[in-house]
């Protein structure tokens, strides 16, 4: 190292410690009166017992570096106080992040059990969809032949007494209701599993109420207001699981309203979507209910008397219809003026089919 860079950091070293407040303060205000003590002794050395000259001594040389040495000592306090924050926020920095840590390995081992268990409950959760699925299935092929030999045994059924036709019409009615419920459980089971396969195309509006509305009320008693605006373009969806859901409503408002009251059908074009609802005139849905209606095994009516039901009807169309990039949903009331028979309103939303290319040119 040559002289000048000695020199250079011998400075540095003399200068760093000068700065160092714990020197400074006191070697500034002695400085400083020392400075003014030789001033004054030059400005007054052939005066010495002036009071002038004892005044500027009193005031330059010992009162002002007294100030800055108390100034000086009053500001060291303070950095020596902010050093000492600072150490304990380090420190408590430290303690924070080491909990930190632990927490994070704890929150760790934690997520892996909950990773476990959930594999556990989802194999489960498998088995039983199997079983459901196999039991259901096994169960359709012996409902088949039973509702196929009931309505056999339906049609000759004049020569038999009255009371052994009402039971075998019980019986016809009760078959079928299993076999529909087998079917539901079918459906959830295949739709939980991701094996529904759903068929996009298009499919006519009003032939598809006409249709399910057909299905439903057979007898012809009950009676239909129609509301469909003409000239509507085809929904893009499965025609048949399309069916099924707005049989399910029809059906409901069918249960669930009285039989002396219409049914209203109504589709129309509402923006991109063609909008078809079915609204009835039953005593309607309470507001608090929600989209729980749309739950598994979700029913309102707790009546012995209540019509008869699974609640999984809408819950199966409400996964139809989103699986066909659509919307489900109710409104109640929809009869103001009719306060015992405010009725409810279901609605679907399903896109509308786009032309093809070559009819767009
Ligand atoms: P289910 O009718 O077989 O019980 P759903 O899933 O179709 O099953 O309906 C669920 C519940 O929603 C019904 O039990 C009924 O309480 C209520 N609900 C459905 N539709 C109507 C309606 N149109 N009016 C009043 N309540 C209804």
């Amino acid at each position: 190292m040559d002289l000048y860079s000695l020199l250079k950091k011998r400075l540095k070293n003399f200068w760093d410690w000068f700065l160092d407040l714990a020197v400074l303060e006191w070697a500034l205000p002695l400085i400083l009166a020392l400075m003014a003590i030789i001033f004054e002794l030059i400005e007054h050395r052939n005066e010495l017992d002036d009071p002038y000259f004892l005044g500027e001594l009193a005031i330059f040389g010992i009162f002002g570096p007294v100030v800055i040495h108390i100034i000086l000592v009053w500001m060291h306090g303070l950095m020596d106080a902010q050093k000492k924050a600072n150490a304990e926020v380090l420190s408590l920095n430290r303690d924070l992040e080491k909990k930190v840590n632990e927490r994070t390995v704890a929150l760790e081992q934690r997520n892996a059990e909950l990773d476990r268990a959930n594999m556990e409950l989802r194999a489960l959760d498998e088995m039983k969809s199997d079983f459901v699925s196999l039991v259901s299935h096994e169960l359709r092929a012996p409902l088949t032949a039973l509702n196929g030999g009931l309505e056999l045994a339906l049609q000759s059924a004049e020569s038999l007494p009255p009371r052994s036709r009402a039971i075998l019409e019980i019986m016809t009615a009760e078959s079928n209701r299993l076999t529909d419920f087998v079917q539901s459980i079918l459906d959830v089971s295949r739709l939980e599993a991701g094996k529904l396969a759903i068929n996009f195309g298009p499919v006519a509006v009003h032939p598809l109420l006409e249709q399910a509305a057909a299905i439903v009320l057979a007898s012809g008693q009950r009676k239909i207001e129609w509301n469909v605006t003409q000239d509507l373009p085809p929904i893009w969806g499965d025609e048949i699981y399309l069916e099924q859901v707005i049989r399910n409503l029809i059906t409901n408002a069918d249960k669930y309203s009285p039989a002396e009251k219409p049914i209203h059908l109504c589709a129309e074009l509402n923006q991109d979507a063609i909008r078809i609802s079915v609204k009835d005139h039953g005593r309607g849905i309470a507001s608090e209910v929600g989209e729980r209606i749309f739950d598994r095994f979700s029913r309102l009516e707790s009546e012995e008397s209540s019509p008869q039901g699974w609640g999984l009807g809408l819950y199966l169309g409400k996964k139809l219809i989103e699986a066909q990039n659509g919307k489900i949903g109710f409104l109640s009331p929809i009869w103001k003026n009719d306060p015992t028979a405010s009725g409810s309103e279901f609605f679907v939303l399903m896109p509308v089919a786009q032309a093809p290319e070559d009819d767009l040119e």
